[in-house]
């Protein structure tokens, strides 16, 4: 069925950044209508539905702010809580403040394009639904195109194939040979969760990665109160810090302690068990090679003495990269899988997997013979959402092509060419990688929606940036990235875990409270270096 709404604005997402978005372009009373191609709310919180999903920020900080009666009315049980406790959370916002009639679920938005006569985007699902907006509002995120490794031979694979961010709900992996490709944040998350109740794990590890132990805590009503009356502390202070969360980098310079303060703090940090040591502690780590090092053999020696086999040690300590210039993973129990009898650790960075077969699959001529195989292999981050949309600007110009040739934009928040288009979480802005999301996405929402109220009480269209505010936005951006240590690593945060993709931090690491400065001033300026029309 054709249907032809005429809208002001599209927004696609039912995450944490859709459902803000929603709420928000309600309350301006405009029309809208938001899509999601899952079946339900949550985002991210939906389609990870994988074992042992869990926030990595503390969950007094993982939420919205936007109202006090959803802030009394939701008690946190943990400090850093599960997935099935964060989806019931956003459910609950969908709920209470009714959104969900705004969302077409299980629609993909297949193409949008600018019609510069009109001032409108044409906005097209994949069933062929076509719906006109004046903005067009992706919050679409930016870790939620998964990245499917090309193994030949996977067709006449037997058994399951379940990437983390497509969980097949319901899964039973008890008893069964497992094995799990990838030992990112995700994969260490599944492995140290199911390794008690599967008959066998294997594990095939390309890089070794900084697992920092999580120390998590079960909060009682007395204990999650004395969160609570922080609130108003922390809605106003997350935005300041360097990455959105409560702590900041706070130690005074490396060089002026001794080392055996140095080591003080860095037991601190360890013994906090968050995020902290990473972007709460010594920030020359991120940006002086030998005091990385130093940290990045603190780490070493932890994760060492949690391994009982020296040769398995020897495995998962990490030496490719530094601490720290790739995201830090928490774990519980991580380290300690891998003194079970049942779980074996493969190198597939010397020898990669070849491939599948009827049985499993096949590294170095050995055939492991596996009932799932999870792919826990990351994702096209940062632009992949939008680029496999078929997104066209002014002039017809496509996103997806620019994106696959220079990974640009302004503030992470508009594009050049693409007047009206808002990517909230989209690259080159601290929500891609460096920030603890709620407090970007929350941000980014705020000013989407200021300009739209900006532009509507101005008698204006249409507003893109300049190609020279972009050029400006891109050079600061690069300038940032190049000083620090993590242009040097590998990952998914300069997109080099996409064969093909253009190199770039694809995160802004000048730090969260700096660019909300940034955009609050841009909005100050009436957008200078924007073309409004
Ligand atoms: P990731 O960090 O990109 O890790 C993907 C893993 O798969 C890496 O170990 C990678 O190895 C491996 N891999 C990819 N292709 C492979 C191949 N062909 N053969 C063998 N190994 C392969 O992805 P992720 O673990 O899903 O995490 C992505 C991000 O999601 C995190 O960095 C984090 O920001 C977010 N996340 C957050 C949480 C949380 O807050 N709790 C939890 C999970 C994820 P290489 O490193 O060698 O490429």
């Amino acid at each position: 069925m054709q249907r032809n709404n005429h809208l002001d604005a599209i927004v696609v997402g039912a995450g944490i950044a859709g459902l803000y978005a929603i709420y928000r372009l309600r309350e301006l009373g405009l029309s809208f209508q938001a899509f999601d191609a899952a079946p339900d709310v949550g985002g991210t919180w939906y389609w990870n539905s994988y074992p042992g999903a869990r926030v990595d920020s503390q969950s007094y900080v993982y939420q919205y702010w936007f109202s006090d009666e959803l802030l009394k009315e939701w008690d946190w049980s943990e400090r850093f809580p599960s997935q099935p406790e964060t989806e019931r959370y956003l459910n609950f916002v969908a709920d209470k403040f009714e959104l969900r009639q705004h969302i077409r679920f299980n629609t993909r938005v297949a193409h949008a394009n600018w019609d510069e006569a009109a001032g409108l985007w044409t906005v097209e699902t994949e069933a062929g639904e076509r719906y006109t907006a004046k903005y067009f509002v992706s919050c679409a995120g930016m870790l939620s195109a998964p990245k499917v490794p090309p193994f030949p031979g996977h067709e006449q694979y037997k058994g399951v194939i379940a990437h983390t961010a497509r969980w097949p709900r319901g899964i039973d992996l008890k008893g069964k040979k497992v094995g799990v490709v990838g030992t990112g944040a995700t994969g260490i998350q599944v492995i140290q969760t199911i390794a008690g109740e599967v008959a066998e794990l294997k594990v095939f590890q390309r890089t070794a990665q900084y697992a920092v132990r999580m120390n998590n805590e079960r909060y009682d009503a007395k204990r999650f109160a004395e969160w609570r009356a922080q609130y108003p502390r922390l809605r106003e202070h997350v935005h300041h810090t360097f990455a959105g969360f409560d702590f900041d980098f706070h130690l005074p310079s490396w060089h002026s302690l001794t080392p055996a303060q140095r080591r003080e703090e860095l037991e601190k940090l360890w013994t906090d068990g968050s995020l902290a040591i990473w972007v709460g502690g010594f920030q020359e780590s991120l940006i002086d090679p030998a005091i990385n090092e130093e940290v990045s053999e603190f780490v070493r020696e932890k994760i060492r003495a949690q391994i009982n086999d020296p040769k398995v040690a020897e495995m998962l300590v990490p030496r490719l990269y530094g601490f720290g210039t790739y995201r830090v993973p928490l774990e519980n129990g991580y380290y300690e899988a891998f003194n079970r009898d049942n779980v074996e650790v493969i190198d597939v960075r010397a020898t990669p997997i070849e491939r599948f077969t009827e049985k499993g699959l096949v590294v170095n001529g050995r055939e492991f013979e596996l009932d799932v195989v999870i792919l826990a292999t990351g994702f096209d981050a940062g632009t992949g959402a939008l680029a496999r949309m078929d997104v066209r600007g002014r002039d017809g110009r496509s996103l997806t092509e620019l994106w696959s040739k220079d990974i640009r934009s302004t503030l992470g928040l508009q594009v050049h060419g693409f007047p009206n288009l808002f990517t909230v979480a989209g690259p080159l802005a601290p929500s891609t990688a460096f920030c603890n999301m709620t407090t970007c996405l929350q941000q980014q929402v705020d000013w989407v929606m200021n300009c739209i109220t900006w532009l509507r009480a101005n008698g204006k269209r249409a507003i893109e940036p300049t190609r020279e505010r972009e050029d400006e936005w891109v050079r600061h951006h690069d300038e940032v990235a190049n000083s620090t240590l993590l242009m040097r690593t590998k990952s998914w945060y300069t997109g080099d875990n996409i064969e093909g993709k253009p190199r770039r931090l694809l995160s802004y690491i000048g730090g969260v409270g700096n660019y909300r400065q940034i955009c609050d001033e841009a909005q100050a300026s009436g957008y200078q270096g924007f073309k409004v029309a």
